[in-house]
């Protein structure tokens, strides 16, 4: 691994036959947790591939040049050439390995599958999910010097970073983006020392044996698991829908509603997440007709009077939605009015789906813990589920209010828990 300049790019780079070039910045989370996986690649691939390493802020003009407008980034090239797709932001190493494989020939890639080597590594608590509830876990268990594993496919922060603002959060007495408060937590988390594996793949969990391999080689073996992995949004199944994700429907307000400035947009849904979200788009988008089942919105009083204020805002109460299509730019959703059953055209420029979640209990393996008929975990008060030494803690547990101060309360309570037990 060799760290370059833009004067060296030429000499290096672009005469260097087989090169990856990792464009980091400081103060960067998910350039800190590609930097362990980067040096492992390295160490596995750098006889056939050169690794380097390009300190974004210092050669911005290089970075612009090259069209690198995030850290961290990974570019390829060969021969001079720049080939396959860039990846940049939170990379896991199954994206680094699948473009490595490409430059290389199948002999020389088995031979370098042939020489991974499997670890394996002890710790006293494993938490699955750095959302609000695994990392409060860890605040605690790490400062109790408990020997502790944070992991999570994506990186920290669950949820908080992809909520616009957050305004009930206690201890802030202006509303702050979600953003900052995961990266408050998370850095709060790791200075207690405890290790972080994020953006990893998670392989396999066997909560009775309380082993998790991720990235297929590395065995985790734990005393106690915390399962903290949170839900994932409910989608309609309703025909186009899943043609049309990333492509003009979204689940997320907060990473694509900056892309609607002054076009029109309809929003599923009529609880709290769809009300809040509806008006936070607002703020780029023109217009915003929201479809909702009931004929009253569910979101709590204050919210739905916030939204009536909004004349940007209108609400097809009693319709569902039936069916999308793309036509050329537009989107249109076709909505069933449930009193008179007519099938009604909303052309929008896009749409956004706040239908309520699911829990994340499908990577949790075979022998799942006792859960309540909607699939989310039973614990009893001090967090601990029908599984011996597994625990489980924030929005994936059976309970009546799922927020970011009752996900910190669980991690709280799980973790003095394991604290006096260990
Ligand atoms: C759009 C939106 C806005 C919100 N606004 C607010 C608000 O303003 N105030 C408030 O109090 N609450 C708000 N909430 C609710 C709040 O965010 C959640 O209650 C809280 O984040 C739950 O925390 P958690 O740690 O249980 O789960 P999450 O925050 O969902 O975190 C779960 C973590 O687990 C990880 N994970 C998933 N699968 C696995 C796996 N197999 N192994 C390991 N890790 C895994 C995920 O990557 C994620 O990092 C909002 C929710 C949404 C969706």
């Amino acid at each position: 691994m060799k760290e370059i300049n833009a004067a060296d790019f030429q000499q290096e780079v672009l005469n260097g036959g087989k090169v990856v070039v990792d464009f980091y910045s400081t103060e960067c989370p998910p350039c800190e947790a590609l930097a362990p996986k980067f040096d492992a690649m390295a160490e596995l691939y750098g006889e056939k591939i050169k690794f380097l390493k390009i300190f974004r802020q210092g050669n911005r003009e290089l970075a612009t040049e090259l069209g690198v407008s995030s850290s961290p980034t990974l570019l390829f090239f060969e021969n001079g050439k720049q080939i396959l797709d860039t990846i940049s932001g939170g990379i896991k190493k199954s994206e680094i390995v699948e473009r490595l494989d490409k430059m290389l020939s199948t002999n020389e890639v088995t031979a370098i599958k042939a020489n991974q080597k499997k670890t394996v590594s002890e710790y006293d608590v494993a938490i699955l999910g750095g959302g609000p509830a695994g990392l409060t876990a860890g605040i605690y268990l790490g400062q109790a010097k408990i020997k502790t594993v944070l992991i999570d496919p994506a990186l920290p922060g669950g949820y908080m970073g992809i909520t616009h603002q957050v305004s009930n959060y206690p201890g802030f007495e202006k509303p702050q983006p979600g953003f900052m408060l995961a990266h408050f937590m998370s850095e709060q988390a790791k200075h207690t020392g405890i290790d972080f594996k994020v953006a990893v793949d998670i392989t396999s969990v066997d909560l009775l044996k309380k082993e998790i391999v991720i990235d297929e080689l590395e065995t985790i073996k734990a005393k106690k698991i915390i399962i903290a992995t949170g839900t994932t949004p409910n989608t309609m199944n309703a025909p186009g829908e899943s043609d049309f994700k990333g492509k003009g429907i979204s689940y997320c307000a907060t990473c694509d509603a900056k892309y609607f400035v002054d076009k029109e947009v309809t929003v599923i849904g009529g609880g709290n997440s769809a009300v809040e979200e509806a008006q936070f788009i607002t703020k780029f988008a023109s217009k915003v007709t929201m479809i909702h089942q009931f004929d009253k919105l569910t979101a709590n009083q204050t919210a739905i009077d916030e939204l009536q204020k909004n004349e940007k805002i209108s609400v097809m109460y009693e319709h569902e939605p039936r069916k999308f299509e793309k036509h050329g730019d537009k989107m249109i959703t076709f909505v069933e009015d449930l009193k008179t059953n007519e099938l009604k055209e909303l052309e929008s420029d896009g749409v956004f789906v706040f239908i309520g979640f699911k829990s994340n209990v499908a990577v949790l393996g075979k022998n799942l813990p006792e859960m309540n008929n909607w699939g989310y975990i039973l614990t009893d008060e001090d967090m601990k589920t029908s599984i011996p030494e597994v625990f489980a803690i924030g929005d994936i547990i059976s309970k009546k209010y799922r927020q970011i101060t009752t996900a910190v309360a669980d991690g709280t309570i799980a973790a003095i828990t394991i604290s006096k037990e260990i």
